[in-house]
């Protein structure tokens, strides 16, 4: 049975179909161990009074050997009819005109948010030195940007009538070497950026958590970085004065009526539990998210900045191997969740690679159609697993006494585990 809509609501059926693409390279073997995870956490949790369906749905390389597309409209048309859906790495085509099909899905499907918590797991080898204090959830814009893909490479006609328009309609004099520039265009929206921060600071409400901080680089980019900030700041003074405090007033009150007053404004706010939002340039966000990550809980930002601050945050807690991510409209609900590593083609077909992204990416599908008890479930067992020193390799070969495991292994000592839970 598929997710239907109510108004702004998704109502969830007991019986659930959940399309998914099992994915290029290592998708053979994390999709199959994170379904049978997944099964056994939604049967002990719900004793049979719920159960997931799943609805293979194709893309990438195996989609390209039996349709000849890479991105089957089907594929598009089933995740759009079933509002949430699942998906394995697939290997980016190689050749030009091709793109992405992690970008094609997020665009097609409006998918306007990448979700991205980032947690460590007590037993992981970090390379700060308190991992416990590393707790984020990155809200990365996921459809506009200089990941819009307009851009015209040097020596096209195209880029010559750019550059024609520049230069002789726009005034544009200092683009230092015009004829060897390929160029790109970097579009960043009101629109765009205020779904973006909504969203993060509903998600912030709902759980209560300390601050919304927009992360930019509009000291540089005045109107679409600045804009970002700029906006961002702007919806949260209008759609939720009483419940967050604005840094961007507080500074407006400092310099137009002095630092008590604005002291007092901040006692106040603080005292009263409201939710703060910050900002801070994106280059000294990645600095002090090395030396002081316990300042930083929901992070709003570009889809570029979102990329790099991904990574970094990723490897602060062991590595793409074990980071998870989501692609959400939180208008439409369509929601499609996902492994972030690549296909590893290194590693692909010998069964040591890491499932924990794509599962810990159920746990999220979990949450968000509200099956909360069945996520804990997988969450907690996987807690313990990596508390006792047990791991695949990839995070298994840099911590001393860890022991390491293949994929099916892991999934199994997980599921034990789930069974083994009291409820
Ligand atoms: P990759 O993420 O596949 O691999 C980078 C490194 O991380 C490799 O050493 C690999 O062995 C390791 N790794 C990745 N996932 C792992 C896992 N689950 N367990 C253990 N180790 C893991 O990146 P790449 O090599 O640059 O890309 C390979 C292919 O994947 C390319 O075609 C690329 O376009 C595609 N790709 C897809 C996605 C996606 O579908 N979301 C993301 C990134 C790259």
């Amino acid at each position: 049975m598929k997710i239907k809509k109510d108004k702004d609501k998704l109502i969830v059926p007991d019986e659930l179909t959940i399309p998914y693409i099992k994915g290029d390279g290592v998708g053979a073997e994390i999709t199959p161990v994170t379904q049978r995870i997944v099964d056994k956490s939604v049967a002990r949790a719900y004793n049979g009074k719920r159960l997931i369906r799943w609805k293979e749905v194709l893309a990438g390389e195996t989609a390209f050997k039996r349709t000849g597309s890479y991105l089957p409209d089907e594929t598009i048309d089933v995740f759009r009819e079933y509002y949430i859906g699942i998906k394995g790495p697939l290997t980016t085509p190689v050749g030009e005109g091709i793109r992405s099909l992690n970008v094609a899905l997020r665009q097609t499907l409006d998918l306007y948010v990448c979700l991205r918590p980032v947690r460590w797991f007590k037993g992981i080898e970090s390379p700060v030195r308190k991992p416990e204090n590393v707790n984020m959830v990155i809200f990365r814009e996921n459809t506009e940007d200089i990941y819009a893909g307009i851009e015209w490479q040097q020596g096209t006609p195209e880029a010559g009538k750019f550059l024609q328009f520049l230069t002789s309609e726009m005034g544009v004099s200092n683009i230092r070497f015009p004829e060897t520039s390929s160029f790109g265009v970097k579009p960043v929206s009101k629109e765009g950026t205020e779904r973006l921060v909504r969203a993060a600071i509903e998600y912030a409400l709902a759980k209560k958590l300390p601050s919304v901080t927009l992360v930019h680089k509009g000291n540089i980019m005045k109107f679409t970085e600045g804009g970002f900030e700029r906006w961002g700041y702007e919806l949260a003074e209008r759609e939720y004065a009483d419940r967050v405090l604005s840094m961007s007033q507080c500074k407006k009150i400092m310099k137009e009526q002095g630092e008590d007053a604005a002291l007092d404004v901040f006692v106040k706010a603080w005292s009263s539990g409201k939710m703060v939002i910050q900002d801070v340039i994106a280059d000294a966000f990645l600095q002090n998210t090395l030396l002081k990550p316990e300042s930083y809980s929901v992070i709003a930002t570009l889809n570029l900045n979102g990329d790099y601050i991904s990574d970094q945050l990723a490897a602060m807690v062991g590595g793409i191997g074990i980071a998870p991510g989501a692609n959400i409209n939180y208008s439409s609900g369509h929601a499609i969740f996902e492994a972030t590593h690549g296909t590893a083609p290194d590693i692909a077909g010998r069964g040591i690679a890491n499932p924990s992204s794509l599962l810990l990416s159920s746990v999220m599908m979990l949450e968000y159609i509200g099956w909360n008890e069945a996520a804990k479930l997988i969450t907690s067992a996987m807690e313990q697993v990596f508390a006792r020193g047990e791991s695949t390799v990839d995070i298994a070969c840099c911590t001393p006494n860890r022991k390491a495991l293949g994929t099916a292994q892991f999934g199994d000592a997980i599921m034990n585990l789930i069974d083994a839970e009291e409820l």
